[in-house]
């Protein structure tokens, strides 16, 4: 049996579903693209996935956490150097560049995606940027902030600006719950009071008590969260702080684009398969574990997600392939823009690959 093609944000219901099976291990590949927009960007014209999310990379400072799996820290052999090292300088310069850019997106349906490296390690660039976003209050359909949560910890006013300038949500990254389990995992600074337990638990009640939505993100791996088991403590826990939706990600398939690094040699040895965890969850006679209900299945571009509830929870499962979003990138369509602190515009993540073009003038 041969799974049915996606179209963009489809979501499959439970109820149409008679093989979950068919939509798992790399079904990605179910996506069916969407006839792109064209639009003229730096007096150039460029075709657009619609939908596209515009980010501008969060580098303010170096990132204060170390995870062992950074995806930022990946090296595409086709690049010539990393977005995360070079941190943003001049911050009146940028701002006037992405000021720039904004204008010219202006009319084009796009989200934010506010990530990269930490957007709150650096309150004031943050802050700055969310004026900005306040006056451009037309152009991202969804906004959505992607954090460590370390800003969020010891700074009053960043949850605040987030609810004012309309964020739809924070999508918090924890490994675990147990702060030392976590701590090996993620690496905080030690100065930084997230990676206590206690600490955490209170970013993310202040966060919500601001009314800004957080969903909490866990990437599966050998040292952290490892099996349903694992995956019901975690969910016991966010549930205990109120938390409505946590998304259980296995770390992204790496193919043969990278080159070999600290960052790769770690994924490769702590890989957990999220398709396995989907099978124990539901295998083919389509019962579920007690207490887990499948809502539905869905796809997109590089990636592919079920997604259950247990008790007040919204689950997802995700699996997704990096090599999948690298091949989307060079088919000719912007998938992604991404603002880099060098203030120049690109459809990737690699600072010098689909470059659109500077906006300093
Ligand atoms: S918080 Fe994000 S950017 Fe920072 S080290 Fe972890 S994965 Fe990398």
């Amino acid at each position: 049996m041969t799974a049915e093609r996606f179209s963009p944000n489809q979501f499959r219901h439970a109820a149409t579903i008679d093989a979950p099976r068919v939509y798992r291990d790399g079904q990605w590949r179910t996506f069916e693209p969407p006839a792109p927009v064209e639009r003229t960007l730096r007096g150039r014209r460029w075709l657009l996935r619609p939908g596209i999310t515009f980010t501008p990379y969060a580098n303010p400072t170096r990132c204060n956490a170390h995870c062992a799996f950074c995806s930022e820290e990946l090296q595409r052999l086709d690049a010539t150097r990393l977005s995360a090292h070079t941190v943003i300088a001049d911050y009146d310069r940028y701002f006037s560049a992405l000021d720039r850019a904004f204008a010219e997106l202006a009319g084009l349906s796009i989200g934010l995606s506010l990530s990269g490296l930490e957007a709150t390690s650096e309150p004031e660039w943050l802050l700055r940027l969310l004026s900005l976003i306040e006056q451009h209050p037309a152009l991202f359909a969804e906004k959505v902030l992607y954090s460590n949560g370390s800003g969020l910890c010891v700074d009053a006013r960043i949850a605040p600006a987030l609810a004012r300038v309309g964020f739809d949500r924070v999508e918090l990254s924890r490994a675990h719950f147990d702060a030392k389990t976590n701590h090996k995992i993620m690496r905080f600074d030690l100065a930084q009071p997230v990676r206590r337990a206690e600490a955490f638990a209170e970013t993310v009640a202040r966060t919500q008590r601001e009314g800004v939505p957080v969903k909490l993100v866990c990437i599966l791996n050998a040292q952290g969260v490892r099996s349903i088991d694992d995956v019901e403590r975690y969910l016991d826990h966010a549930q205990a702080l109120g938390v409505a939706r946590v998304v259980f990600r296995e770390l992204s398939a790496l193919g043969a684009i990278y080159r070999e690094n600290r960052e790769t040699r770690w994924i490769d040895a702590n890989r957990v398969s999220v398709r396995a965890l989907m099978d124990e969850l539901l295998g083919d006679d389509g019962v579920a574990r007690p207490g887990w209900a499948l809502e539905g299945v869905t796809s997109g571009y590089y990636y592919y997600n079920e997604r259950y509830r247990r008790g007040p929870v919204e689950v997802t499962l995700e699996g997704s392939s990096y090599v999948a979003h690298h091949e989307a990138v060079e088919s000719g369509v912007l998938q992604k823009l991404v603002f880099h602190s060098t203030r120049e515009l690109c459809g990737d993540w690699v600072p010098d690959a689909q470059r659109i073009g500077s906006y300093d003038e």
